[in-house]
């Protein structure tokens, strides 16, 4: 399948600059040149996983990015189209929510009688066939989603959304959506005659929703197994005459053995009798692709296929489009498929030093249909949404407990315990661990966070996480929780009592492993040397850096289960923790941090983030310790009541230098 890639591939860099004329450089894919007079070419494109993102445009760094924008995905759609015979888009869900645009529209502007949502008003200009529910839809409660999807031009499907109860019989379920679209369209063969062939579409969102959603869901819906209820309607719909079937499943690739309600569950479903293709779509992930699909049986992630099916998975916030091509032939009066191609077409390139390039611009029609919101938006973000009563600063979050840890701390917890409460980890104590992001280091002596006490904008949001992970939750025990915090007191040298000016930083380790974790209380002891090295490896076995480890103040029970609650690198085993891996995760959210943090000050209006001392060092009396931080750290020197600094002079690189009386 490389020889026309690699020629697309030429054309599309050829395009650059010159993007108006696409079609005439166009090469035909080679089914449609191929194709003989009872065989014919269909082209499926997906978008999925948009999450409102219609501009190349980051808002909460408040600046250009060109690693996603559904403006872009629709310049490739053009020319894309242009390749085939015959074409139909598709959208994959996660539409309404995930950025700044979306929390606009649904907290400050609302859907009025009338209103279209921008990022649907933006679908609308690219003739999308068909499009399925993502978990992300309900984000804002149902009222909000019927709103937003009503302004469509195309029809939404969803075969396992039921209102109230299931029936005993999937085909009893009283749906919200019809559970399948067939769509007759007239396709031209190889010898350019039209005739009709019935593609049916069948749409699946993640069981799950009724968990992450519960608030806005409990009493009002039900979700079935994606897998059952393809079983109950693939068949009606073959029944209904469809020729070809067509899964769109948000829903990711998972090779784990089959359960109920499995929440990436679209292998399985590959495997299902009369589905022909699937549009996968969940985890942001590209497919086929290079990444994360090692090992999984029935997945081919060099030909694009799971159960020998192709299928397709079209990253994220329009960063692909998805495409499968079918070369179908008439088999008497229907038609099957006698060969098939997968490809996930980016919209951008790294070039050799990994920076990332465009590799298109932006459609007009998409930009000029979302214009006012994106304007909105930026005025949203730049604009105070909450206060914050105390100022939220991370100079000394290396070496006292911090405001811009702490608020991160605060709104996992807020959010965790809603998400928990009706499962059965609801009576197990919340333990938050947080990291400083913006601490300095390489990013030099202004890369701090510094938000003066009073109103707090989205973009301040970023500052206090910078990354777009999600929030997961693991349960481990108190020792576990113990070796934890060894871990990250690896974030400091070796200091012995006594000594003076000792530097106190270990450069090598990065400030994003150097977790504080809040809902306990705790001494790190300085003259004893770490645990761990970074890779995790106990390098001194006995050493106990970590005193008075204390939960509701007693000392913690090492046997205790706690729910730790933080981010999916960390409880993926990112960092190489002790004993922190996937295998100790009990939630997954499908929500980022930075949304979590966005939501909790929404429900807060004023946040207090001052930090609760719940970390300090074990006093060495006549020991001090030097460090640096940005020189605007200055103003808060006395801020800090855990711990005395000092103002030391100048360091190195524009950075001043304190020093910690032990
Ligand atoms: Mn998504
Ligand atoms: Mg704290």
């Amino acid at each position: 399948m490389s020889s026309i890639f690699d020629v697309g591939v030429m054309s599309r860099r050829s395009l650059l600059g010159g993007l108006a004329a696409t079609s005439a450089l166009v090469l035909l894919h080679p089914f449609s040149a191929r194709a003989s007079a009872n065989q014919a070419h269909l082209r499926l494109m997906e978008t999925t996983d948009i999450h409102v993102n219609v501009f190349p445009y980051d808002y909460y760094a408040d600046k250009p990015n060109d690693t996603m924008g559904l403006s872009r995905t629709g310049t490739i759609i053009d020319g894309i189209r242009a390749e085939a015979v015959n074409s139909l888009l598709i959208d994959n869900g996660d539409v309404l929510q995930g950025n700044p645009m979306g929390d606009y529209m649904a907290y400050q502007h609302g859907m009025k009688d009338g209103d279209v949502h921008p990022v649907i008003k933006a679908m609308n200009t690219l003739g999308y066939t068909v499009g399925t529910l993502g978990n992300h839809e309900f984000n804002y409660g149902l009222d909000f989603m019927f709103k937003v999807l009503s302004g469509a031009n195309f029809p939404f499907v969803c075969a396992n959304l039921t209102k109230g109860q299931l029936a005993s019989d999937p085909k009893q379920d009283d749906l919200f959506f019809k559970p399948y679209l067939i769509v007759e369209k007239q396709i031209k063969d190889g010898a350019g005659k039209e005739s009709p062939v019935k593609i049916g579409f069948i749409g699946f969102v993640p069981p799950q929703i009724m968990l992450w959603d519960i608030k806005n869901l409990e009493g009002k819906a039900q979700t079935r197994d994606i897998v059952e209820a393809a079983k109950a309607w693939v068949p009606a719909m073959k029944e209904a005459g469809a020729d070809i079937v067509i899964a769109l499943s948000h829903s990711g690739i998972d090779g784990a053995a089959p359960s109920d309600k499995m929440e990436n569950a679209s292998l399985h479903l590959a495997a299902v009798d009369g589905i022909d293709a699937i549009f996968t779509g969940h985890q942001h992930l590209v497919f086929p692709g290079p990444k994360s699909w090692d090992g999984i049986a029935n997945a081919d992630p060099v030909k694009g296929t799971l159960h020998g099916k192709p299928a397709v998975m079209a990253g994220f916030w329009g960063s692909h489009l998805g495409l499968i091509d079918l070369l179908l032939e008439k088999d008497g009066n229907s038609w099957k498929i006698v060969d098939f191609t997968a490809e996930a077409r980016p919209i951008y390139h790294r070039d050799d030093k990994k920076k990332v390039v465009a590799d298109y611009a932006d459609k007009k029609d998409v930009v000029d249909a979302a214009k006012a919101e994106h304007e909105a938006t930026l005025a949203y973000v730049r604009t105070p949404v909450g206060k914050t009563s105390a100022p939220l600063y991370s100079y000394f979050a290396l070496v006292a407990d911090d405001p811009s840890v702490q608020v991160v701390s605060q709104a996992q917890t807020w959010y965790i315990k809603q998400m928990l409460a009706d499962t059965k980890f609801k009576d197990l104590p919340v333990l938050s661990a947080a990291a400083p992001f913006k601490a300095g280091g390489r990013g030099g002596a202004e890369y701090y966070t510094d938000v003066p006490a009073g109103d707090i904008a989205i973009k301040n949001v970023a500052d206090l996480y910078l990354y777009p992970n999600t929030v997961q939750a693991v349960a481990i025990t108190g020792a576990q929780v113990k070796n934890w915090l060894e871990m990250s007191a690896g974030m400091f040298n070796h200091i012995e009592a006594g000594s003076k000016d000792a530097p106190l930083l270990n450069n090598d380790f990065p400030s994003y492993n150097f977790d504080v974790i809040d809902g306990v209380t705790y001494q790190i002891d300085l003259s004893q040397p770490p645990k761990y090295d970074s890779s995790g490896k106990p390098i001194n076995p006995d050493a106990n850096r970590i005193q008075n480890l204390a939960f509701d103040g007693k000392p913690i029970d090492p046997a205790q289960k706690f729910v730790v609650v933080s981010n999916n690198y960390r409880a993926g085993g990112g960092g190489n923790f002790p004993e922190i891996a996937a295998d100790k995760v009990i939630f997954q959210a499908p929500d980022t941090n930075r949304d979590v943090i966005v939501r909790y000050i929404h429900d807060q209006g004023t946040i207090n983030p001052t930090a609760d001392a719940n970390w300090t060092f074990k006093p060495l009396p006549g020991t001090t310790a030097t460090f640096e931080s940005g020189p605007k750290a200055k103003q808060f020197l006395t801020a800090v009541k855990s711990v005395k600094i000092e103002d030391a002079g100048d360091g190195a690189d524009g950075f001043s230098k304190f020093r910690l009386m032990l």
